[in-house]
């Protein structure tokens, strides 16, 4: 059943274009729901994951949240995702690779792989999103995912922690060539929570891992969810933070490996 709209009369992304990469599941589909409970015109959910994509669009509205289903690793397909204006590009869509490694055992096939969607894919978003807002003369908003891993070394995961590392990277980059025009450009960058994502990986239930990452944050009393990550997206795009960019905003508890 379609969410009802809120009845709140400030809302803060009122008439806004946004598009919500990997937003057919976990935090890109916690965040498409905030959106469209702050008032946007149309939020545009990009994903691979069709079926999922298309129920989750259903379950927020058809009149403000559609589906297209985007590779991000395929610059056609993004170019097609941004072909008109956009005032919010959340470049979320990401991966872990199936095995985990050290940097002696990297699997080059699989780094490549990641890489595609986590390095190549942002980076394909963030330059057409630029584009779109640049030729509309629109003052936009771009934020990635990016995560604690970008920020400190890791005993294992050498490819994700890499390919995060990158997110930073074109970010900044960004960041300062895009501030001539208006557009912001900041990171969002999660501690491990349970999602899809990770509860797949570890074969883990969402209790269980909610418990596990929750001793990864020195933060005590409050478990990281999706709507956290969310509302922290929200924040970034939404007037109250415009005279913020190239942030890497951590939502993370004070993140603290071996507490
Ligand atoms: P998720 O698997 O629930 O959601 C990711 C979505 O991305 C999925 O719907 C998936 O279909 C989509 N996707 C994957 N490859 C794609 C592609 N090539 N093109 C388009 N869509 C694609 O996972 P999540 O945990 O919500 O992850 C979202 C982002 O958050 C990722 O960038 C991830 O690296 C990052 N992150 C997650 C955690 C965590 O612990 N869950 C922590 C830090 C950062």
């Amino acid at each position: 059943m379609a969410e009802a709209p809120s009845s709140n009369t400030n809302l803060r992304l009122s008439g806004k274009v946004a598009i919500v990469t990997g937003g057919a599941s976990g935090i890109g589909e916690a965040t498409a729901r905030v959106f469209a409970n702050e008032g946007v015109r149309v939020v545009v959910i990009a994903d691979i994951q069709d079926e999922l994509g298309n129920q989750v669009a259903a379950s927020i509205g058809i009149q403000r949240c559609t589906y297209i289903h985007c590779d991000v690793a395929d610059e056609d397909q993004v170019k097609n995702l941004v072909r008109s204006t956009v005032d919010i590009m959340f470049s979320n869509a990401g991966i872990v690779s199936p095995t985990d490694q050290t940097v002696m055992e990297l699997d080059m096939s699989q780094l490549d792989r990641l890489f595609g969607v986590n390095v190549r894919g942002m980076a394909l978003c963030v330059k057409h999103a630029a584009r779109a807002m640049v030729e509309g003369s629109v003052r936009g908003s771009i934020v990635c995912t990016g995560s604690v891993s970008g920020s400190v070394g890791s005993s294992r995961s050498t490819d994700y922690t890499m390919s995060k590392h990158a997110v930073l990277g074109l970010m900044r980059a960004a960041s300062v060539q895009l501030a001539t025009h208006g557009i912001r450009v900041n990171c969002v960058s999660p501690n491990g929570l349970a999602t899809p994502l990770t509860c797949k990986l570890s074969g883990m239930s969402e209790e269980k891992a909610q418990a596990t990452y929750q001793k990864y944050a020195r933060l005590e009393g409050v478990v990281l969810t999706p709507k956290h990550v969310a509302d922290a997206v929200l924040f970034l795009v939404s007037d109250q933070a415009e005279f913020i960019t190239d942030l890497d905003l951590r939502v993370d508890g004070g993140f603290a490996y071996g507490k």
